[in-house]
């Protein structure tokens, strides 16, 4: 029987790519146009070999029998949505601490197919992975990039690196015999030498950007959420070594000192920002710093952390100050000019509920357009990806998704996505 589900999936696939080089035309009810922050009605899109074609004014019919005609009359089309912070690897639940000792590699690899494929469906058609264990997202990317499963296209950092003790270090809560010394091939560094080793290994390993945690954060067994945990030359080693590999450093940090010296080192963009101040924000406009902000994680963790026994003793009052804390940082730093990017941290909260950050920004003061544009154009800007993805145009992939209704006017109706396509391939429809 499996067999046969095998043999028929790859009749399907064989289909598909005899048919690639047809076009396949959807005719979309209304476009949003992530470039210019309008919409435009009765378009035409017209897709060939992963790629858009054209889009046009009106509905244009098929010219050959083998062109394929995607009726989305009664839709809002959009460009697939990019979430700049999620941990595909796994996914807090209340025995995770505890599936650390238990699980093996292996267990946490066949579970993120199952991420990446409500991701997927979900309408995110690309993610920034940023921090996994033992390079399950490495695998997972290029598992997805050849056909083998289905999910978003990755960009992962692979393991975060931390310093002694730090956020990210994977030996934080254990007992004296598992804890060891971690070093720069396990994510963990102290001084220049070490960080540029461990920035390097990433590159080995085949990451494709740097991810470090330059604050304490709210999920790890330590006690302090926000206090800096990387000096200057640490940080500065990181960012000199990942831009000679071409590579771009995401930091996470809640405390304001930690995020102020990422930013004068000149890194990509800052994950949560939490305890962001004036001076901060000042730092991020001048250097032109992306801000990320994972509002959903923030509220995921001030729910969890009312419920008796679900996250250790230590991370309670972390995750009960710092949760509620990141909505109001993102109001601010909106106002202020802070250029944002979309991401989420799915994972601390189940996948496949990416778009209820979309809800939060909203909430917080920022037009639907330019959350929506925060997970498309911008989130593009930041992979350096924007002549191939962020809107829907000519050239670029074909990652296409639809929904009913008008997300300008219920930004929430992007928590229901209808279509999905991803280099030109239909992965879900109405
Ligand atoms: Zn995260």
């Amino acid at each position: 029987m499996t067999k046969h589900l095998g043999l028929i999936a790859a009749i399907a696939l064989l289909t598909q790519a005899l048919s690639a080089h047809a076009d396949t035309l959807i005719h979309a009810g209304t476009v949003i146009d992530t470039d210019k922050g309008n919409v435009s009605k009765e378009q035409t899109i017209r897709i060939k070999d992963g790629k858009v074609l054209s889009v046009t004014a009106g509905y244009t019919n098929a010219e050959t029998d083998e062109d394929t005609v995607v009726n989305l009359q009664g839709y809002t089309v959009l460009p697939g949505l990019m979430d700049m912070h999620t941990h595909l690897s796994d996914q807090m639940n209340p025995a995770a601490y505890a599936e650390g000792f238990r699980l093996n590699p292996a267990d946490y690899a066949y579970r993120s197919v199952g991420y990446a494929h409500k991701t997927l469906m979900a309408g995110f058609t690309t993610v920034r992975d940023l921090g996994d264990t033992d390079q399950v997202t490495i695998a997972l990317r290029n598992a997805i990039a050849q056909g083998i499963i289905t999910g978003p296209r990755i960009y992962t950092a692979g393991k975060s690196i931390a310093t002694t003790g730090g956020h990210a270090d994977p030996t934080n809560g254990t007992n004296q015999a598992l804890m060891g010394h971690p070093g720069p091939e396990d994510g963990v560094i102290n001084g220049e030498a070490q960080a540029r080793e461990a920035v390097r290994q990433r590159y080995k390993e085949g990451s494709d950007l740097i991810k470090i945690t330059a604050t304490g954060g709210v999920l790890s067994v330590a006690k302090n959420g926000q206090n800096p945990q990387f000096f200057e030359d640490e940080v500065d080693a990181i960012v000199k070594t990942a831009k000679d590999y071409g590579m771009t450093v995401a930091v996470h940090a809640h405390g304001a000192e930690g995020m102020k010296r990422a930013i004068r080192a000149g890194v990509d963009s800052i994950e949560h920002g939490t305890y962001m101040d004036k001076e901060t924000i000042k730092l991020f406009k001048k250097y032109g710093t992306w801000y990320v902000p994972t509002i959903s994680a923030g509220k995921f963790v001030e729910a969890k952390a009312a419920i008796d026994g679900y996250f250790p003793a230590v991370v309670v009052p972390k995750a009960a100050a710092i949760g509620p804390k990141i909505q109001g940082t993102f109001a601010e730093a909106y106002k202020a000019g802070v250029k944002i990017a979309f991401g989420t941290d799915a994972g601390v909260f189940p996948h496949g509920d990416n778009a209820k950050e979309f809800v939060y920004m909203v909430e917080a003061g920022m037009p639907p357009m330019k959350a929506i544009q925060s997970a498309t154009k911008s989130s593009a800007e930041l992979l350096h990806i924007s002549d191939q993805a962020g809107s829907i145009a000519k050239g670029k992939w074909a990652d296409i998704i639809a929904v009913k209704g008008d997300p300008l006017a219920d930004i929430s109706l992007l928590q229901n996505i209808d279509f999905v396509m991803k280099g030109g391939v239909i992965y879900k429809q109405p």
